[in-house]
């Protein structure tokens, strides 16, 4: 295969062989020059010097007497000058992002020789458009026109006169920003850029190589026209193109737009021949679907096992290619070993990799961190256990990290205090965050810097790690000194957000190049690294529209149409360029391919880019279409069931006693799912525990249950009247105190709750309200009743049920506490209190009851049956029992009616117990049967809060 940078080589050097040291060759990127140099290195014989090999760049950089300012100290210039000609009253903190956009707009101005004087212009009358603007094409004055013709007749006029305002000082603003540029030696690419060729027109400089080769170039700016157009006319310069007849003469193709014009510019010399008809060769091309992101990188060992009778170890035979580059580690994970070298010849952005996840976490822990009455420095308990969960502290005091964020979920600390986690060196110096925003970026050095000798000395194998701390550390560096200096030089004091924002554009900026050796093995690169090589086997990785193409394009202050009109770049010229890469690289390839994800996520579209489409309908290639799209959330998960058995159901046996007995609740977890039961009851299976920052269901009863307990308590044993309780109901401190004492002791977990009053707020505060609501409501209903006796409060209650287990009768202990036991007239009542919801107080017959694998069993009368019958084994003189639910979500109807009822009616548990007790029975023996079979609900919903459900795979 002849690759373009071998044959420019072999060119040059034909031509040149006697003075190649008299050249200077300009590639688009420094790698082409390295690929380049090794093809022109044989082609010659003997010791010689070769040419000087720059970037286009560098070429313009050579030329400029200006520095290049840092983006900071340009925006904090450019404020200034703005703040003067617009009068605005905006912060630097507020202009920080419009002066970022101003800054891309004036050097787009500059790069594309604009005359900002006439762009800048407000044009009222659009008749005048014809006049002033002669030198534009008649294309861009009707932009122009379609513009200002809209602003005149727009309905916003408020807007209109604001926008105008501003755009009438844009020119003013530009011109003085660039003198007072100019005056301390700085400027901005665009800037520096038109300089050079203003001073070219001038006759100012001299080129000093005999002769410029300028190869592999696509996409020229107007300065870089005009400097080429210089060179070109005193002789100066050779233009070597790359590119194929298959896009180049298919006007519709835009992958060819930009070198239609080149060609026509600045042709190649006559004799630079070479094949450019190469998609005419029918090439491999395979167009892989994947049914997950990180899964297109499994493709590789495929590509490698097929192209093998084309695999050569030599540096420019294969390459992967990252359309996506956050797949680097994916992809580098799944090279077989046995492929040799492998050479990453790509910058990682930093922004991927887990060092950066982890410096967010601290930002994080900046931005929300707060001073307690107490003057502690404190955060939210999220932002301690996400940093102290991270891969990167793993090893570092692990042990005493793990028991700090059980304790957290133990005692539901909502907030952390900082100074408490001194485990370690490192955890002391993350934890103790700094207060101006000057030392911010030593916090975040110091903290990397303990990181990094920590690595080197445990693990000092994983290199790639130690670079990426590395890196980081040298770019927020870079940042510590600007921002001091913005701070000396022009006493500005940035906020946190403006530095959270340089923060995030430094490292941003920031790729880590992993590069051995450039000239061997397999090369793994990103898209602009693929400009002028070739190779012969090629996997691009995230072929995707908005990955190849970008989609993206920066936001400019510039309407569209004036850009157009003054022929500013836009979406459809980025995206030229990006067709041309694609085209390019795989004009020679004879094994292309291509994966991309069809997961649809954010931006991520799930598919296939407009590349693949153009290959598969618009060319002679027919690539092969590979579906791996199966959904792994569709494949059947497996079913669970598990089989009991001797062993298990004799320890579940071993812990029931007296103290343990089987509870109603227990049975009811059975009803809802017996593989849950399961899990809970014979595995024992812990159910992970969560800092609750809202007051779950669960506490919210046992907050109710502790407050009603604790004003019932005194007349346990007595007659309440209906004056005690409507004395209650307007004791607002009673009320309130023993609410605060329930949510300190069942939310707060103190352990003596009368102590300290708790401090409510948010969400505890509206649950305090609530709850006070609910008692009254209670009282009240309680007072209509009135007088009755209090018998009990929750009160264990137990009795032995007889049972025949594997032939063999024996007695099983059930029971559990009882709410309330009281007494109305001759009744006694076995009270429940449910805080969540009840369908329904009626049941039909007991078959209903005791139903497996009902939608929605009718669990609280279950349960309030079995306590009425366990109340009624140990209350044997009675004759009169009640079991009544006090149902809160039902406590403001209408007809409220707390009784449980049969069908309609009212009902006697003495006549019904024989067939309830009989019906108990055959299910206790049936779960502890060790032929039982616990299974899965068939009720997905009931999976939803379940703590086993990612063992069941539901949910
Ligand atoms: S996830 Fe569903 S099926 Fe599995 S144990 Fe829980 S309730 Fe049962």
């Amino acid at each position: 295969m002849e690759r373009f940078l071998s044959k420019c080589a072999e060119y040059i050097y034909q031509k040149h062989q006697k003075n190649l040291q008299n050249l200077c060759i300009v590639f688009p990127n420094r790698r082409s020059g390295v690929f380049f140099t090794s093809y022109l290195q044989k082609q010659i014989s003997g010791a010689v010097i070769g040419p000087k090999t720059i970037t286009v760049n560098e070429l313009f950089s050579d030329f400029s007497p200006f520095h290049s300012g840092d983006k900071l100290q340009l925006i904090s210039i450019l404020y200034e000058v703005f703040k003067k000609h617009t009068k605005t009253i905006e912060t630097f903190d507020e202009f920080y992002f419009w002066g970022e956009i101003l800054l891309a707009d004036f050097n787009d101005v500059d790069r594309y020789l604009v005359n900002a004087q006439d762009m800048f212009r407000n044009i009222a009358d659009i008749k005048e458009i014809d006049s002033l603007f002669d030198y534009l094409t008649p294309e861009q004055k009707m932009a122009l026109e379609h513009f200002w013709g809209s602003v005149a007749v727009s309905n916003n006029k408020e807007f209109q006169k604001k926008y105008i305002n501003v755009w009438d000082k844009l020119f003013p603003v530009y011109a003085e920003f660039k003198t007072i540029l100019a005056e301390k030696k700085l400027a901005y690419g665009g800037m520096s850029d038109r300089w050079v060729v203003e001073r070219l027109e001038n006759g100012d400089f001299e080129f000093d190589a005999e002769k410029y080769y300028i190869v592999g170039l696509n996409a020229l700016n107007a300065c870089e026209k005009k400097f080429f157009k210089s060179l070109q006319g005193c002789g100066k310069a050779d233009f070597l193109w790359d590119f194929d007849r298959f896009y180049l003469e298919d006007e519709k193709n835009e992958a060819g737009g930009f070198m239609r014009e080149n060609l026509t510019r600045f042709p190649s010399p006559d004799d630079f021949l070479f094949d450019d008809h190469f998609f005419l060769r029918k090439k491999n091309i395979k167009l892989v679907a994947v049914s997950s992101v990180y899964g297109q990188a499994q493709e590789i060992p495929h590509f490698l096992k097929e192209t093998q009778p084309d695999f050569q170890p030599q540096f420019d035979n294969t390459a992967i290619v990252l359309a996506d580059e956050s797949l680097l580690f994916s992809a580098l994970g799944a090279i077989p070993e046995e492929t040799g070298t492998v050479n990453i010849t790509m910058g990682y952005p930093v922004k991927n990799s887990v060092v950066y996840g982890f410096l967010m976490l601290m930002v994080n822990l900046l931005k929300n961190r707060r001073k307690d009455v107490e003057n502690n420095t404190v955060v939210y308990h999220r932002f301690v256990t996400d940093i102290l969960n991270h891969q990167l502290l793993n090893g570092i005091a692990s042990e005493k990290s793990k028991e700090f964020v059980a304790n957290l979920k133990f005692n539901n600390k909502i907030t952390v205090v900082l100074k408490e986690i001194n485990f370690s060196t490192i955890h002391q110096q993350i934890f103790s965050p700094p207060e101006k925003v000057v030392d911010y970026s030593t916090y975040f050095l110091d903290v990397l810097g303990s990181i990094y000798a920590w690595v080197k000395q445990e693990d000092a194998g994983n290199k790639m790690l130690l670079e990426l701390i590395f890196s980081i550390y040298n770019a927020i560096e870079k940042l510590k000194v600007v921002v001091q200096d913005v701070a000396k030089e022009q006493s500005r004091e940035i906020s946190p957000a403006v530095y959270f924002r340089l923060f995030n554009q430094y490292l941003g900026q920031v790729s880590v190049a992993f590069e051995g050796e450039p000239l061997s093995g397999t090369q793994v690169m990103g898209i602009l690294e693929t400009r002028c090589l070739d190779f012969e086997n090629l996997i691009i990785l995230g072929l995707n529209e908005n990955k190849w193409p970008r989609t993206f394009t920066s936001p400019s202050f510039i309407p569209h149409n004036i850009r157009k009109g003054f022929g500013l770049p836009g979406i459809d010229e980025q995206d030229a360029m990006y067709s041309y890469y694609f085209y390019r690289l795989i004009q020679r390839a004879k094994n292309v391919t291509a994966t991309y994800s069809v997961v649809k996520e954010g931006i991520n579209t799930g598919e296939l880019s407009r590349y693949g489409f153009q290959l598969l309908y618009d060319s002679n290639q027919s690539p092969k279409l590979v579906n791996l799209d199966f959904s792994f959330a569709n494949d059947p998960v497996p079913e669970i069931q598990i089989q009991s058995s001797e062993k298990s159901v004799q320890e579940y046996l071993s812990r029931i006693s007296k103290d343990h007995p089987l509870s109603p609740s227990a049975i009811n977890v059975y009803f809802m799912c017996s593989l849950r039961f399961y899990f809970r009851y014979f595995m024992h299976l812990p159910e992970p525990e969560e800092v609750k920052d809202e007051i779950d269901s669960p506490i919210f009863g046992n907050i109710f249950h502790e407050t009603i307990e604790a004003l019932y308590k005194p007349f346990v044993g007595k007659v309440l009247e209906k004056g005690d309780l409507e004395n209650m109901q307007k004791d607002r401190i009673l009320l309130e105190n023993e609410i605060r004492k329930a949510i300190a002791k069942h939310y707060f977990k103190e352990k003596d709750s009368a102590r300290k009053p708790v401090k409510l707020e948010g969400k505890t505060l509206l649950i305090f309200e609530n709850i006070k609501t609910f008692l009254k409501q209670l009282l009240k209903i309680d007072a209509e009743i009135a007088p009755f006796s209090v018998e009990s409060l929750e009160d264990d209650y137990k009795t032995e049920l007889p049972v025949v287990l594997n032939g063999m009768p024996q007695k099983i202990w059930i029971g559990g506490k009882i709410d309330r036991v009281d007494r109305v007239n001759s009744k006694l009542r076995i009270l429940d209190y449910k805080t969540g919801n009840v369908d329904s107080l009626s049941f039909k017959n007991l078959d209903e009851l005791f139903e497996k694998d009902q939608k929605k069993h009718k669990k609280e009368i279950l349960q309030a049956l079995i306590y009425t019958h366990v109340l009624s084994k140990n209350k044997t003189n009675e004759r009169d029992f009640q079991p009544v639910i006090y149902s809160l979500r039902k406590f403001f109807d209408e007809t409220y009616s707390p009784e449980i009822s049969w069908g309609k009616q009212g009902f006697s548990f003495q006549e019904i117990e024989p067939e309830f007790l009989e019906h108990l029975q055959v299910l206790v023996q049936e779960i502890l049967s060790p032929k039982n079979v616990f299974s899965q609900t068939p009720h997905l919903e009931k999976c939803q809060y379940c703590p086993y459900n990612k063992i069941c795979q539901r949910y």
